[in-house]
């Protein structure tokens, strides 16, 4: 009999600054966990990092720190394909592709893309960005696209896109699902818990992997709290509290409930402090091997050439297809 085909997995985090536990808690911990059932693909992805200015001094050392990161939180090259987006240039190309069936409305409504070009002079970069985001996905036929809440959008245009093509060139690509987490799939800012934890908000609106001890202490003592005392998951009466326990929650493995239970009629400094605790807790042994990694340039250049030439492999397997279909000459 042959084997079942393993179901497959992708996803990617932007080499856009310095990793949060936003990305840790909405991505890369369902990527460790996805790992040992999916056929995993996980990249960097520095073309959607460029489509906002970056310096190109630090872009190469902003992917590599993502590399070192992914590494140090678990994600293990011998069972997930580890790889930076602009390795793999069939992203770009088919990327280019989509773009020629996407209606403009369609990419001007996106939530992402409306927050970002705020106060920018509009690149057409930005505005493409759900369309290399669906060619990232389609690529690799997967089942499943584990990622954060705020990225839901984007998985469903590459749904649509999919439909599309297919409608239109004959049967090519399958629909994946969105993978989100139930509680954590959209971390709020310690500063303001109505805006996303990003990498590009302000630094003290998140905790960052790398953050040592002191410096998690110092913004979890000032991130913002609510009015009242009560320490209940409530994301409409109590915004900061409720995006305080999600992240003690999916650092400690302790369920919400169990939380409120712990912390009934305790402080916020109290429950603050624990938070710190299990922040540290849980980022001191990943840090530790980020930095033994990092020692090791060489041997992780190496894990992203396999990588590489892994994801090649599979991408061109489906854009031999899609040149097939669109009419593109060969020989
Ligand atoms: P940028 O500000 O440059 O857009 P970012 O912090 O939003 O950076 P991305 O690289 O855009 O990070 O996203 C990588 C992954 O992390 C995506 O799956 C995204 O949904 C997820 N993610 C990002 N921010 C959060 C968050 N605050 N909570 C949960 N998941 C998040
Ligand atoms: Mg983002």
């Amino acid at each position: 009999m042959p084997e079942a085909r393993k179901q497959v997995a992708v996803s990617g985090i932007q080499a856009s600054g310095n990793l949060h536990i936003g990305n840790y808690i909405g991505a890369i911990k369902q990527f460790i966990e996805l790992q040992n059932k999916y056929k995993m693909f996980v990249f960097v992805a520095d073309l959607h990092a460029i489509t906002v200015p970056q310096d190109p001094k630090k872009l190469e050392a902003q992917a590599l720190d993502a590399v070192y990161t992914y590494l140090a939180c678990g994600l293990d090259p011998e069972k997930t394909t580890i790889f930076v987006q602009s390795h793999v240039p069939q992203h770009a190309e088919l990327g280019w592709i989509l773009n020629t069936i996407t209606p403009l409305g369609e990419l001007e409504r996106m939530t992402q893309f409306k927050e970002k070009k705020a106060g920018q002079n509009v690149l057409a970069g930005l505005l493409n960005y759900p369309t290399l985001m669906a060619a990232d996905i389609l690529l690799y036929q997967p089942d499943a696209v584990p990622v954060g809440e705020d990225q839901l959008q984007h998985v469903e245009l590459a749904r649509t896109l999919a439909r599309k093509f297919n409608a239109k060139f004959g049967q090519t690509f399958k629909e994946p699902k969105a993978l989100i987490q139930k509680e954590g799939a959209r971390i709020m800012g310690l500063d303001d818990p109505t805006k996303k934890m990003s990498k590009s908000a302000a630094a003290a609106s998140r905790i960052e992997l790398l953050d040592g001890e002191a410096e998690i202490r110092r913004k979890i003592k000032i991130a913002v709290t609510d009015s009242g005392r009560e320490i209940r998951f409530n994301p409409q009466m109590k915004p900061a509290i409720s995006n305080l326990l999600a992240i003690y929650s999916n650092t400690a493995a302790i369920s919400i409930s169990e939380l409120e239970k712990k912390y009934a009629g305790k402080t916020y400094s109290e429950f603050k402090s624990d938070l710190a605790d299990a922040l540290v807790k849980t980022l001191s042994p990943v840090q530790k091997k980020y930095k033994a990694l990092a020692k090791s340039k060489e041997s992780v250049l190496k894990i992203l050439k396999n990588g590489a030439d892994a994801a090649k492999d599979a991408a061109e397997l489906k854009m031999h297809e899609v040149r097939q279909r669109v009419g593109l000459l060969h020989y």
